[in-house]
């Protein structure tokens, strides 16, 4: 399996590379954003547990996140791959999710990590606030979500880069250039 993990902080463009690698090399794509916010939508029991945390800008629980998205992964035994979009954001998530695949006979292949700067996040987050109105967008919430991000994800970085496989990619640009990027990567392996 071709397993990669798109990593970066908010708006660096994760969710919207990932549906062009899931369409170039027919992969699946896990968001456990996406997850949480359908889980939401459809006022699960999960979702009403979340909802407020995530409203918050402050990161899910470790167990929580960890169960939805093994799941996920589980609902998919055929997939060629996995592009895993906003999963791992804690040292814990990214063992569990080494454990996890490991008893799967697979494993992360690259961790892509894409790089832009604060000012470029800022601009690019208020301007999804206008046009999904993501309340976790919103400037005190985006707040919260790039200190959760410096106090506990950007820790997920040298531990892949002490297995290897951490690949940084310039994310500011045109699309399609941050794209032909990424496939570079991606075709190496
Ligand atoms: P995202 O769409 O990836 O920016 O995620 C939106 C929100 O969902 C985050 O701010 C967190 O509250 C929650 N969330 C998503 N993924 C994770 C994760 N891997 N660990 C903990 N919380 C998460």
């Amino acid at each position: 399996m071709l397993n990669f993990v798109l990593f970066g902080p908010p708006g660096a463009g994760k969710g919207t590379q990932s549906q062009k690698l899931i369409e170039k090399y027919q992969l699946i794509h896990i968001s456990t954003g996406d997850l949480f916010r359908a889980h939401i939508k459809n006022q699960s029991s999960l979702g009403q547990q979340v909802s407020q945390l995530i409203a918050d800008g402050q990161l899910v629980p470790d167990a929580i996140t960890i169960a939805m998205l093994e799941e996920e992964v589980d609902k998919n035994p055929e997939a060629k791959g996995i592009i895993f979009d906003g999963f791992p954001r804690t040292v814990p998530q990214a063992q569990a999710l080494d454990e996890f695949l490991e008893s799967k006979g697979t494993a992360i292949s690259g961790v892509i990590a894409l790089d832009v700067d604060q000012d470029e996040l800022c601009k690019r987050i208020a301007q999804r606030q206008i046009e999904t109105g993501r309340i976790d967008d919103q400037a005190d919430k985006l707040q919260k979500r790039i200190e959760e991000y410096f106090n506990k994800t950007v820790h997920v970085l040298p531990y892949y880069e002490a297995q290897n496989k951490l690949v940084k990619v310039n994310g500011i640009g045109k699309i399609d250039t941050i794209f032909a990027e990424l496939s570079a990567v991606v075709d190496q392996y």
